[in-house]
C-alpha cells in the first residue's frame, strides 16, 4: 500500500493483514475445508436449468427479501422454523458481518474463544467492534464455567460460539450455549458452519431457538452441500433479529442467480448431502492414522482434523506443499489442520505426511 493510501486509511485498520488462506495450484488441496466432491450431474443440470430461467430477467433486481429461498432453508432446517426466522446472504461471512453491523460496532464488544474461526475477530475489526479473546483450555475444550466467567467479566454485546469449532473440530455441549445465554445480556451467535459433519448425538443449537430471542445460529451451504463457489450462508433466529438485519443489509444483496442456484441445490439436498458420510469416514480415518503415527489429534466433529505435537509445524507444512499436498497452518505453533477429502486425497496426504515425518521427526 502506498504511504498516501496508508494515511487515508481508517486508523484502526492500519497495519492489519487481510484474511489470506493461500490458494496454491497443487494436486491435493486440503486447506480450506471445502467439500472435495464436485456437484453430481443431475444437480448441476437442475442448477443450469434454474439459472437459464432467470438469465433473461437480469434487467430486474432480485427479490430483495429472498422469500422463496428462505422458505426452502426453513424447510431444510426443520425445528418448526419459518420464513420469518431465516435470513440468507453471500456466505455466512456476510451473515456474520451483518450481525456485527446491527448489534455491535464502535463502542461495543464481541467476545470469542480462540483458537476459533479467524474471521470472527477480523469482521469485528472491520465493523469497528472491540474484540475480547476468551481463550479455550489447553486441550481446546471450552467448559460452561470458563465461558460464563468470561461473559460475566466482559459483558459483551455479542458472544461467538463456534460448534463444531474451526480449527479444532471440537463441538460444544448445549449446556455451554445455555449457560452463556443465561450469564449475559447480549446476542449469542453459534456458528454451525460444519454442523452436518457432527458425529451422532451432537445436538444443534437450533433446538434452543424457541424461547431464546437472543440466540442466533449461523449455517452455510459452503461445506456439507459442496456449494462454496456459489456463496450462500444463512441464519436462523427470532423473527425480531431478522427484522433488525434489514437495517444494515444492502438492498438486493443476494443476486437472482445466487437465489435460483441455491433453491435448485436445496431441491436436491439429500443427494448433495450424500457426500457427508464419505467425508466423515475419511475424517475418522485421518484421526485414527495420525494417532497411530504418534501425533496429538483433536477429536473432530467437522470435515477437518487438527493435529499436533510437531517440532516444526512450518517445516512440515512446507515439505507437504513440496510433495503437492496443501494443508493449513492456522497459526498455532506445533499444530496443522487438514481437510478430509476423497479417499485418494486422504491417502495422498497420509503418505506424504508419513514420509515428511521421517525426514523431520
Ligand atoms: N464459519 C466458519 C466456522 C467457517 O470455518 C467458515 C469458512 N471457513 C465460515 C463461517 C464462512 O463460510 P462461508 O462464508 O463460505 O459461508
Amino acid at each position: 500500500m502506498t504511504d498516501e493510501i496508508q494515511r487515508l486509511l481508517r486508523d484502526d485498520l492500519r497495519g492489519r493483514s487481510p484474511y489470506g488462506a493461500p490458494q496454491l495450484d497443487v494436486a491435493v488441496r486440503l486447506n480450506t475445508n471445502e467439500n472435495s466432491y464436485p456437484l453430481p450431474g443431475e444437480v448441476a443440470a437442475s442448477i443450469e436449468k434454474a439459472l437459464s430461467g432467470v438469465v433473461r430477467d437480469l434487467n430486474r433486481y432480485p427479490d430483495r427479501d429472498a422469500v422463496e429461498l428462505r422458505r426452502d432453508l426453513a424447510n431444510y432446517l426443520g425445528h418448526d422454523l419459518d420464513v420469518a426466522n431465516l435470513w440468507a446472504a453471500n456466505g455466512s461471512n456476510e451473515i456474520l458481518q451483518q450481525l456485527l453491523q446491527a448489534f455491535a460496532g464502535p463502542g461495543r464488544t464481541a467476545l470469542g474463544f480462540t483458537p476459533a474461526y479467524s474471521m470472527h475477530p477480523l469482521i469485528s475489526a472491520s465493523t469497528g467492534t472491540a474484540w475480547v479473546d476468551g481463550h479455550r483450555e489447553a486441550d481446546f475444550g471450552l467448559s460452561a464455567e470458563r465461558a460464563v466467567d468470561q461473559v460475566t467479566r466482559h459483558r459483551p454485546d455479542v458472544v461467538f460460539l463456534c460448534s463444531p469449532n474451526n480449527p479444532t473440530g471440537t463441538a460444544l455441549g448445549l449446556d455451554v450455549v445455555e449457560a452463556v445465554l443465561e450469564a449475559g445480556t447480549g446476542l449469542v451467535v453459534v456458528d454451525e458452519a460444519y454442523a452436518e459433519f457432527a458425529r451422532d448425538g451432537v445436538p444443534s443449537a437450533l433446538r434452543l431457538l424457541g424461547g431464546n430471542p437472543r440466540l442466533v445460529v449461523t449455517r452455510t451451504m459452503s461445506k456439507a452441500f459442496g456449494f462454496a463457489g456459489a456463496r450462500l450462508g444463512y441464519l436462523a433466529a427470532d423473527a425480531a433479529v431478522v427484522d433488525a438485519l434489514q437495517l444494515v443489509r444492502l438492498p438486493y444483496h443476494l443476486s437472482s442467480l445466487t437465489q435460483a442456484a441455491a433453491r435448485a441445490a436445496l431441491g436436491h439436498a439429500p443427494t448433495l448431502l450424500s457426500t457427508v458420510a464419505a467425508i466423515k469416514e475419511q475424517r475418522d480415518r485421518v484421526v485414527t492414522e495420525l494417532t497411530r503415527l504418534g501425533l496429538a489429534v483433536a477429536p473432530s466433529d467437522a470435515n477437518f482434523v487438527l493435529f499436533g505435537s510437531l517440532a516444526d509445524s512450518k517445516a512440515v507444512w512446507r515439505s507437504l506443499v513440496d510433495r503437492g499436498v496443501l494443508i493449513r497452518d492456522v497459526g498455532l505453533d506445533g499444530w496443522l489442520r487438514v481437510t478430509a477429502g476423497t479417499p485418494d486425497e486422504t491417502t495422498a496426504f497420509l503418505e506424504a505426511l508419513t514420509a515428511v515425518l521421517k525426514e523431520n521427526p
